[in-house]
């Protein structure tokens, strides 16, 4: 148990590090991207699953290809003269919507004519409930001089979160729209967007910085002038709190970090009532047409969609998706209060962490690798099921590849820890299997078996190996004299001589109570004799330390036996051998016996 503590402490230390490694390496931005494209899986999976459902506040009146194609075949020129939208104004106003916002931007330009221009204007300063757009970009000063804004366009916001960082929304130069509508009204918001790294669209700020001034985007304004009606909504100043929530009075919009809020999508392109803008056209003319669509308390949004026009945008639910309709989702999302919120930095390395530890319990506890495998792969997949519900539930935006690294990263650790583990424990059960307690020399069974094996060895490949044995003089009454204590540090000093007095490839063996034994592989007759001589001599000069510290000398005997010569069997050897000490033995001990 302690030990898998320790495992877990260790690996929750290397994910920390890797982690705060990737934040510091352009891997990070891509693992960025790689999430972003996660997210826009959860929204297409969502919106297959008919989830959520557009607002029928919003309509949209697209100046769509046949609206651009009336417009040229009846006006000969576009953009289309501003008398034509103050008409169309004058017109919808009599159906009593609530909102009237253009996406469009009435700029001054070369076709400009004073008296339509001004007809626009008039609707605009006599209707309240008509927003038009203007643009914020980087254009060099030189090309065009930033347009001086009044500051009943700007707003207060007050930021206390220090993980907002406004530099993506700050700008120095504006299309400016024509002078007269900017200082006759207030309804005038941005329709500036954010594009991720990969050029997709999953942000829209809330308001962008220009001049030392926040200016609020056209949704916002739209929005808000909605929720002032149907909910009371007042709001004149912006708060941000510590936790990056963008307060509309009971309601919070999770900003991310450029200031930007994350759109929740509604469908592919087309899921919004589109009205095209010609049929509009022919209704203010008095021509016949088949529009027969009730825009009272509508949020009506004109915008392009032609081709022509080009403005379409990539969005995580399609590649071709007209502009408007990215500003209709933005109202959508602040009118039904379902803005995306992304968990926190926090959130995500907790939800690392503790996938890491249950995919390191599973891996550690489950025998099979492959079942171990799959287990991981379903504790990530109920993960990812979790953040589709988290997403579809309450429009939360949980992190999956970083979690994804984390329990990749349990598993492959986990897998090496446990086959390490499990190697230490085999080495350390063959160790048990094959050595004596006492001498710490190889056993008996392992004695018998190596004498097996060098003699198929010897064999096969026509070569010799030795034998000696080994008995300690007069053991019996050495016991008797110090006590069997003394007695094993004697046997574990006699082992230790032996071993370091042999080659690597020799075997030094417990034969038995104080027998010992060493095979010499590859080794002649008259070399193991010289070897075991060599023992004999060691072991008679060397002192032996007794358990009281005393010392005393002890000396041993021994037999030596070499295949083929002395028998092809391990049986016949080890008789040899034995023989050979027992002449050792009769003729005086401490010596290698020799037949006489
Ligand atoms: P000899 O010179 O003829 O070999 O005399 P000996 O007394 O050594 O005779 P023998 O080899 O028959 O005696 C073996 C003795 O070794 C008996 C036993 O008390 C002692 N012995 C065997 N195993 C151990 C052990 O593990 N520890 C200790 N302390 N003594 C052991
Ligand atoms: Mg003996
Ligand atoms: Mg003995």
């Amino acid at each position: 148990m302690l030990k898998k503590i320790l495992y877990i402490i260790g690996l929750i230390l290397i994910l920390g590090l890797l982690i705060l490694g990737f934040k510091k390496t352009n891997l990070n931005s891509f693992i960025d991207i790689v999430e972003s494209r996660t997210f826009d899986l959860r929204q297409t999976i969502m919106i297959n699953a008919n989830v959520k459902r557009v607002n029928e506040d919003i309509v949209i009146v697209a100046i769509d290809d046949a609206s651009y194609e009336y417009i040229l075949d009846n006006y000969g020129e576009w953009p289309l003269t501003r008398d034509i939208y103050a008409k169309m104004i004058e017109y919808l106003e009599t159906e009593q919507p609530k909102i009237i916002a253009f996406d469009l931007m009435f700029v001054k330009s070369l076709k400009s004519k004073p008296d339509a221009d001004k007809a626009l204007v008039d609707a605009m300063k006599k209707y309240k409930n008509v927003y038009t757009a203007m643009n914020f970009d980087n254009q060099p000063e030189e090309l065009r001089k930033p347009a001086q804004l009044s500051d009943t366009l700007a707003i207060d916001v007050e930021n206390h979160s220090d993980k907002i960082n406004f530099d993506d929304i700050t700008f120095t130069n504006c299309r400016a729209i024509l002078a007269d509508i900017l200082n006759s009204t207030a309804n005038v918001g941005i329709i500036n967007v954010s594009r991720a790294d990969d050029g997709i669209l999953r942000k829209m700020p809330m308001f962008a910085l220009y001049h030392g001034k926040f200016y609020p985007h056209l949704g916002l304004k739209v929005g808000l002038d909605y929720l002032k009606t149907t909910e009371n909504q007042n709001i004149d100043k912006f708060v941000v709190d510590k936790n990056s929530h963008l307060l509309l009075g009971d309601r919070k919009v999770y900003l991310d970090t450029d200031g930007s809020a994350i759109l929740n999508w509604y469908g592919p392109s087309g899921t919004y009532t589109y009205i095209p803008m010609y049929k509009l056209i022919k209704k203010i003319k008095g021509e016949e047409t088949d529009l027969n669509y009730s825009f009272k308390n509508k949020i009506i949004y004109f915008g392009t969609t032609a081709a022509s026009l080009f403005d379409i945008k990539t969005v995580p639910v399609g590649k071709i998706y007209p502009g408007v309709e990215v500003q209709a989702t933005y109202v959508n999302n602040l009118i039904d209060n379902n803005f995306i919120t992304k968990a926190g930095k926090q959130v995500t390395t907790l939800v690392s962490v503790i996938l890491a530890i249950i995919t390191v319990l599973f891996v550690m506890r489950i025998p099979s690798a492959v079942i171990a495998s799959i287990s991981t792969v379903a504790i990530y997949m109920g993960y990812v099921i979790f953040s589709y519900y988290a997403m579809k539930i309450s429009d939360l935006w949980i992190e999956l590849i970083y979690p994804l690294l984390a329990v990749i990263l349990a598993f492959i650790t986990s897998l090496i820890i446990k086959y390490l583990i499990k190697s230490r424990d085999f080495e350390q059960q063959y160790k048990l299997a094959t050595t004596d307690g006492l001498t710490d020399l190889y056993n008996h069974r392992y004695f018998q078996d190596q004498m097996k094996m060098n003699v198929e060895h010897s064999k096969r490949y026509e070569t010799n190996f030795s034998l000696i044995i080994i008995d300690i003089d007069f053991f019996k009454k050495f016991n008797d004299t110090f006590g069997h204590q003394s007695g094993d540090a004697v046997l574990r000093q006699v082992a230790q001589i032996l071993k370091r007095n042999v080659r690597a490839t020799d075997i030094v063996c417990r034969y038995g109570g104080e027998e010992m034994s060493i095979i010499l592989p590859n080794a002649g007759k008259e070399e193991a004799i010289t070897t075991a001589e060599k023992i004999c001599s060691l072991v008679a000069q060397k002192p032996f330390k007794l358990n009281n510290d005393k010392e005393t000398n002890v000396t041993i005997s021994l037999g030596v036996s070499t295949y083929p010569f002395d028998g092809e069997t391990p049986s016949d050897l080890i008789e040899a051998a034995d023989k050979r000490l027992y002449y050792a033995k009769n003729n005086g001990r401490n010596q290698v016996g020799q037949e006489k």
